[in-house]
């Protein structure tokens, strides 16, 4: 019998974020970042809401200094205004307890901190900054991150760990001993931050490093060592391909392994790039693993000698990017538009096998082909399209098909 990866997921406490819930029975969470200047609020908000709209379910935000943290509470108003009612999580670093401190309406606006325990503070004061936040994420009901991260991981754990390491009679490498300190600087401060006060229910764990290997060992052990909800994420991922196959790497091994409850793909957007991009990467990721659904995806062949246009190609694209870009609208009056398949298929020897399995599917002419396409509608044959309009007519057929297979099903 076939397993149903859904039911090896790990079991972890749940965390409610605002309107969202990590953890637990939950489905996975994608979330984003953004890359504008926080102090900039019409920037920030206009990016999360970008991210949102592309399907982001949380936001991070920068929060590094006064400006950015006085701002804070104009972006949640300016979203709010848009009606984009995303939770956002502010990232602090060294001055996070100043800022929650001397900022209370930042503080509230945020439905969750991201604390970095390697970014606290040096010496006596870091145990009393790190107090300092968990006690203002207390005050304010909010959960809190306890983002570990291999680049700034924290420099005296690792310094008295190496050293207890040197004095075994067998040590053991360099790098399993910072993996090790990783994941004890995550749960060691998590348990600090419960001993203080913060619920269970208000802990999220993660431990990032920029190799996949290395991220899917670390969050083995991890996620074999506690139950917190853990956010998952290959950190510094890299830009194009390289940055989109490192993280499905890494993510797609540890997720079918049940581990992670929220996502981020950390992509180094190309200059003048789509920050959203981060999102879509996200969610296919977990739509071709069968763990959730977003949007309509696309089967295309990958063509070869039978085709010499890059006619189906350009179908292809065209009716992903419609499908996408319909999807806010789509997800509002259509409920379960999101499983919908689509196939494009570059000639009529062997696509038409291929869009039968789909809802609809199209098989474009290949060389020396008749220039007809037939398109197939739950397997059957339903019409053949000929002429220069094929793209256009092949839309308003997707169009029909949503409206007629998907009215009528959203619950209120
Ligand atoms: S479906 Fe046709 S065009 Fe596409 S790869 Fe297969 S044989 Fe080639």
């Amino acid at each position: 019998m076939l397993t149903d990866i859904t039911q090896k997921r790990r079991h972890s406490v749940s965390v409610k974020i605002g309107s969202v819930t990590i953890g637990g029975n939950a489905p996975i969470v994608v979330q984003s970042m953004t890359n504008t200047d926080t102090a900039d609020a019409e920037a920030t908000a206009k990016q999360v809401q970008q991210l949102a709209a592309a399907g982001s379910e949380l936001v991070r935000i920068t929060v590094n200094n006064e400006d950015a943290a006085s701002q804070v509470i104009n972006i949640r108003e300016k979203l709010d205004a848009m009606g984009c009612q995303v939770p956002l999580i502010g990232d602090f670093h060294y001055n996070g307890h100043q800022l929650l401190t001397k900022y209370p309406q930042c503080a509230e606006a945020l439905a969750k901190y991201r604390i970095n325990p390697g970014n606290v503070g040096f010496g006596r004061k870091k145990d009393s900054q790190f107090l300092t936040m968990i006690e203002k994420a207390i005050e304010y009901k909010k959960p809190v991150r306890i983002g570990v991260n291999w680049g700034s991981l924290d420099q005296e754990l690792l310094t008295r760990m190496m050293d207890e390491n040197a004095k075994l009679k067998d040590p053991l490498d360099a790098e399993d001993v910072m993996k090790e300190a990783l994941i004890v600087s995550a749960i060691s401060n998590a348990q600090r931050a419960e001993e203080i006060g913060l619920p269970r229910d208000h802990i999220v764990l993660s431990c990032k490093v920029s190799g996949v290997q290395k991220l899917i060992s670390v969050y083995r052990e991890l996620a074999r060592r506690c139950d917190y909800a853990l956010h998952l994420g290959l950190t510094e991922a890299g830009m194009g391909s390289k940055g989109i196959v490192a993280s499905t790497a890494a993510m797609g091994v540890l997720l079918q392994e049940g581990i992670g409850d929220t996502v981020r793909v950390s992509l180094t957007p190309e200059p003048g790039g789509d920050r959203t991009k981060e999102v879509v990467v996200a969610q296919e990721i977990l739509q071709t693993m069968g763990l959730r659904s977003f949007t309509p995806l696309v089967t295309a062949c990958p063509g070869c000698g039978r085709t010499t246009s890059t006619v189906f190609q350009e179908l292809a694209d065209n009716i992903q990017a419609y499908v996408r870009s319909q999807m806010p609208i789509w997800r509002e009056q259509y409920e379960g538009v999101e499983d919908m398949t689509l196939a494009v298929m570059g000639c009529v020897v062997n696509g038409p096998g291929e869009s039968k399995h789909a809802d609809i599917g199209i098989s474009l002419p290949g060389t020396g082909e008749a220039p007809t396409a037939p398109v197939f509608i739950d397997g059957k044959k339903a019409m053949t399209l000929r002429g220069n309009n094929i793209a256009g007519e092949f839309r308003e057929i997707v169009d029909n098909y949503v409206k007629q297979r998907f009215s009528g099903r959203t619950s209120v």
